[in-house]
């Protein structure tokens, strides 16, 4: 017998108990102090050793090339990621929690990646469009298990090669953006 369909819709609220968590942790980072840009809400661990304004001033420079080089990626990325919270996670270089819809991001892992600027706030881009799609599917309902898990992560990573595509094509105009919006 044949199940109706691979891909059935139900709330992944009661789909993952890790989700509640998310929602405590959410919580507890609305203690800490933030930082603002385009309606993105910006949070730094206290306990990653992590330089506030050198993660501050890359993710908004981030945000600035989405929205200056891939407006449609830009909008999905204000759309589904309500905070980003850098911190040192033991493994991924990125998550995304549904609830609160927050995207944290590995920094430390980031920085062990390249010593150039431009290549730090481009892989930084590259996470928020990535884990903007993962919003985007939890936004469908669709949940994020063992039978789903390759397909959604194809489909982020699809999303992912598509933006850098598109960098690629402007290459010179995006350093030459990415200078100036770090410079002093
Ligand atoms: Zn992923």
């Amino acid at each position: 017998m044949q199940t109706a369909s691979k891909w059935r819709y139900y709330p992944w609220l009661l789909t993952r108990p890790t989700l509640l968590g998310g929602a405590g942790l959410v919580t507890i980072l609305r203690l800490l102090p933030f930082y603002y840009h385009a309606g993105i809400r910006i949070v730094v661990s206290p306990f990653g050793e992590i330089e506030n304004d050198v993660f501050v001033a890359s993710l908004r420079a981030a945000l600035e090339i989405l929205r200056e080089f891939d407006p449609l990626r830009y909008s999905r990325v204000r759309r589904c990621i309500r905070t980003v919270h850098a911190t040192r996670l033991r493994r991924a270089i990125a998550g995304y929690w549904p609830i609160g819809r927050m995207c944290e991001v590995n920094w430390p892992r980031i920085l062990g990646l390249t010593d150039q600027s431009t290549g730090r706030v481009l892989a930084l881009a590259d996470v928020l469009v990535h884990e903007a799609t993962h919003g985007a599917v939890f936004a469908r309902f669709i949940a994020y298990d063992r039978a789903r898990r390759h397909r959604v992560e194809a489909l982020c990573k699809k999303e992912e090669r598509r933006f850098r595509r598109r960098m690629e094509e402007t290459m010179p105009r995006v350093t030459e953006r990415v200078t100036l919006l770090l410079s002093p």
